[in-house]
């Protein structure tokens, strides 16, 4: 287990060598490589190895890093079509509707550069009767040997320009909660924590198969909430709140009303700059279950809005990206 967030590449082998880019390059660019690994974990999160040579330089600039999985839309294959720098976005727009692929956005579980190795967990939401989307339908069908691409960071680094948006103040406790989709974050997080910081996780998965285990240091208590036939976010209201009172930080704060969030008008996404004593929190999954939860923090429980960080990781009914 390493302590420092931004140092969190596997240890079981010795460190990577630094990975070395001409001044100005891009921070982020296209990787290609197969599916080297295919591993069921439980019901619902499925862990697939993304290798070869280009993942070597492969950075990771802290423990919720994030991709973005690319995914043919007509079958062919997609790397040709992209172009590295800071003129891809542009370039990926102007494709053609039927040519441009899907692009969806994941969290790196762990990163072995030295192996030119990434894992990533994927929620099967689309195998027992949930809606499909590209992503969830090409994991699921996913063999090993299978190519993919990625857009990830080019280096290590730190900062939410990299990808990362884990970014507590050095002291205080820590608090995390979210659904199904931000366990692989918030595990690397857990994980990646120096031993003896108080901090409390409370993660909502749809069934009792998907409890993972977690190799968390002292200090640090995860929580496992089982769905079952509830709805989304209805067990994770209560036990944030009593979670949050365990940790003192439950003193409600009359008139406290936090400005509304518009989940219509765009991505539910705002991570505060870190400062503030006290308890750090950081809120993520779906959005509309995000926007109850923060709202509980703010108005019921009286966290200071600067000390939530708060993520809209996917919207119910919506495709990513629309
Ligand atoms: C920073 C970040 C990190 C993320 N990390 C991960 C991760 O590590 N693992 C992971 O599995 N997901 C992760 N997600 C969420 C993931 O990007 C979305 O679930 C994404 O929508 C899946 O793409 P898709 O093509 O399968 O479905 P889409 O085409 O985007 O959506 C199709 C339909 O499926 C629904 N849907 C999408 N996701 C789910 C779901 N999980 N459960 C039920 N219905 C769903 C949508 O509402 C829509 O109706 C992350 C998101 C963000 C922003």
């Amino acid at each position: 287990m390493t302590t420092a967030t931004t140092d969190r590449v596997s240890t079981a082998t010795a460190e990577p060598a630094p990975v070395r880019q001409p001044a100005g390059a891009p921070e982020f660019r296209f990787f290609s490589g197969t599916v080297a690994r295919v591993q069921r974990l439980s019901p619902n999160f499925l862990r697939l190895t993304f290798a070869g040579p280009e993942f070597t330089g492969f950075g990771v600039g802290g423990a919720d890093q994030r991709i973005k999985l690319v995914l043919s839309r007509d079958g062919g294959p997609v790397r040709d079509l992209l172009t590295d720098g800071p003129g891809w976005y542009q370039e990926y727009c102007a494709l053609p509707d039927e040519r441009r692929p899907y692009l969806r956005t994941y969290t790196v579980r762990d990163a072995r550069p030295l192996l030119g190795e990434i894992d990533v967990d994927v929620v099967l939401h689309g195998v027992d009767g949930g809606q499909h989307g590209p992503a969830g339908s090409w994991a699921a069908a996913a063999v090993v040997g299978d190519p993919v691409v990625v857009l990830g960071p080019d280096r290590s680094g730190t900062g939410r320009a990299w990808g990362v948006e884990w970014a507590p103040p050095a002291e205080g406790t820590l608090f995390l909660a979210g659904d199904e989709t931000a366990v692989p974050a918030i595990s690397a997080i857990v994980e990646a924590l120096p031993s003896g910081r108080r901090t409390i996780a409370v993660l909502e998965v749809p069934e009792a198969g998907d409890v993972l285990s977690l190799a968390v240091p002292a200090g640090v208590e995860v929580r496992w909430l089982v769905r079952g036939a509830r709805a989304r976010g209805e067990a994770l209201g209560p036990a944030v709140h009593a979670a949050l009172c365990e940790l003192g930080v439950a003193a409600p704060a009359a008139g406290v009303e936090p400005e509304d969030v518009d989940l219509d008008g765009g991505m539910l996404w705002e991570v505060p700059d870190a400062g503030a004593d006290g308890c750090y929190a950081w809120l993520a999954g779906e959005a509309g279950m995000v926007k109850k939860l923060r709202r509980r923090l703010v108005r019921d429980l009286g966290v200071p809005r600067t000390s939530v960080a708060f993520m809209g990781y996917w919207r119910l009914g919506a495709a990513e990206g629309s």
